[in-house]
């Protein structure tokens, strides 16, 4: 068996330990002669699963106790539309920040359900700089603010948290989270589908401050309620129970790691290292501003684009693979999430200097 380094933007590899494990444990979770997947999802069995994942979050994140954690389907997307019809509670707008394609899609979303305030764009910059607070212009009576703390595709991260005061904070977390302790106390809501650092598509995490789920529009569906979802324990209707075990076991892989604080050391180095072989050389180029890097999506472009296929051939045969840009950007991305092993990155930047060293 040979195993890649595929630097997939989502989804995105998984650590090793943990589909092994899954493997182990496919036809026979811990002999109740059963796949995960067959379990009813009331069964004494799942619940144990379920409840020991979301206290392992818990810990992870340190996620203080008036915040529920909601484990949902219909991914990030769907959030886009729960989040208004969830937190506007009366009120008629919400302040957005875009940073580029995801945010737009979160806005575009919103502006079926209220009035989108725009507070700061970094569209003039080709999506290559966060807006300096300063010059946000937020509404005190906004429901929410939101904001997406990783795009994706243009490879742009906070590395602050912006003072909203008593408007809640809204995050869109999908490519970020578990890459680096967080504050979660600063954030009403926090939001991520799994397919990037927590397991495999069809789970979306939500974690939701308690005080502002009450009084949701009556015309939400009810699987979209954070209220009903929240007392149901996110079993409303049937979970997405294969995702949730695999989450789980994601979240014990981080802890056995050392916690946040480890993993975020080596995605810190992880990413250093590649930005600087980008720096460092002629051919490669990463338009972002430095202070505003993504540690965890990189694109980059060579100097001479008509060797851009040469290049993802060459990678392929190295075992890297899935390096090609998003569509918008062109190029090359090379998504390098918490499972993509330090040594998938060594073995990308090697790459990257023999093949500057043959067509450079
Ligand atoms: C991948 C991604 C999404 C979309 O997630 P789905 O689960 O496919 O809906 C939304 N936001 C960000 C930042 C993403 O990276």
């Amino acid at each position: 068996m040979n195993r890649v380094f595929n630097f997939s933007a989502g989804p995105a590899m998984l650590p090793s330990a943990v589909l092994k494990q899954a493997r182990e444990e496919m036809l026979d979770w811990r002999g109740t002669g059963m796949s995960v997947m067959e379990m009813s999802h009331r069964g004494k069995e799942f619940m144990s699963i379920a409840e020991q994942a979301e206290a392992d979050l818990r810990e992870v994140l340190a996620i203080p106790d008036n915040y529920k954690v909601l484990f949902l389907q219909g991914g990030a997307s769907a959030q886009f539309a729960a989040i208004p019809m969830n937190l506007l509670r009366g009120r008629d707008r919400a302040d957005y920040v875009n940073t580029g394609a995801w945010s737009k899609k979160a806005i575009a979303a919103a502006k079926k359900y209220c009035n989108v305030n725009v507070v700061a764009s970094s569209e003039d910059s080709g999506f290559t700089t966060i807006p300096a607070f300063e010059d946000w212009s937020l509404d005190s009576d906004a429901a929410y603010l939101h904001y997406t703390p990783n795009e994706t595709i243009g490879g742009v991260e906070f590395h602050w948290i912006p003072e909203t005061g008593d408007v809640p904070l809204v995050a869109d977390m999908s490519s970020t989270i578990l890459s680096r302790p967080i504050d979660v106390s600063r954030f009403g809501l926090i939001y991520a589908g799994a397919q990037k650092n927590i397991g495999p598509a069809g789970l979306t995490l939500v974690i939701v401050r308690e005080d502002l789920i009450g009084d949701p529009d009556p015309a939400l569906p009810d699987v979209l309620s954070y209220s009903l979802q929240s007392k149901a324990g996110s079993m409303l209707n049937t979970p997405p129970t294969h995702g949730w075990y695999l989450a789980g076991l994601v979240f014990k892989w981080i802890k056995d790691q050392g916690g946040l604080d480890v993993v975020a050391e080596v995605n810190r180095r992880k990413a250093e290292k590649l930005y600087q072989a980008i720096d460092e050389s002629d051919f490669y180029a990463n338009p972002v501003e430095p202070q505003s890097r993504s540690w965890m999506n990189v694109p980059f472009t060579l100097a001479k684009p008509e060797l851009d296929g040469q290049f993802l051939e060459g990678a392929a045969a190295e075992g890297l693979v899935t390096l090609k840009g998003h569509r918008s950007v062109g190029g090359m991305r090379a998504s390098i999430y918490n499972a993509m092993p330090e040594a998938g990155v060594d073995a990308l930047i090697d790459f990257m200097r023999e093949f500057e060293k043959q067509n450079g």
